[in-house]
């Protein structure tokens, strides 16, 4: 089963980063603000990633899963820029030399850019998560609180545990 990763919010806390820096300079922090998009244009994605703490050990559980052979590890980013692709796929090879890296243009959508039956996409973003879900994919939403649309999750590691499992085999 393919399990696709959403990347900013789920790796690495770079929303929060940057939610941070925007409110420093004024900037309201909506997407279709066009001074916000101008900003993530512009970020200086190599200084942001270094700076950034990842989220709960991240690149050890897609090893762990890996190893537990259950899904297929594939990260599915969105990017503004390729500076920002770049700067990703530096960091990721940094941590791991295998995985996939699928990036997604920001005015497209994941669902469109691979097939979403029968995969799961692990996201922050509701957004994302619906569409995914219209399309026929199985979303799980990556956040600290519990979702009731979505199944929850807030770290990798729970993929491999039975209680996602359980809720997994529900929904299929
Ligand atoms: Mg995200």
């Amino acid at each position: 089963m393919n399990l696709y990763i959403d990347f900013d919010g789920v790796i690495v806390d770079t929303i929060s980063t940057t939610y941070k820096m925007l409110e420093e300079l004024g900037i309201d922090t909506s997407f279709e603000n066009p001074l916000a998009k101008e900003f993530y244009s512009n970020l200086d994605w190599v200084k942001l990633l270094d700076t950034t703490p990842q989220i709960n050990n991240p690149f050890k559980n897609i090893k762990e899963i890996r190893k537990e052979g259950l899904y297929n590890p594939l990260f599915l980013p969105k990017i503004n820029s390729i500076d920002e692709m770049d700067a990703k796929v530096e960091y990721i090879r940094k941590y791991d030399k295998d995985i996939p890296i699928i990036f997604v243009p920001k005015n497209s959508n994941k669902s469109t850019m691979v097939n979403t039956h029968n995969s799961i996409l692990v996201d922050d973003s509701d957004w994302n998560l619906y569409n995914w879900k219209e399309s026929g994919g199985i979303p799980v939403k990556f956040s600290p609180k519990e979702d009731p649309n979505f199944i929850t999750i807030q770290s990798l590691e729970e993929l491999n545990k039975p209680k996602f499992m359980k809720r997994l085999i529900r929904k299929l």
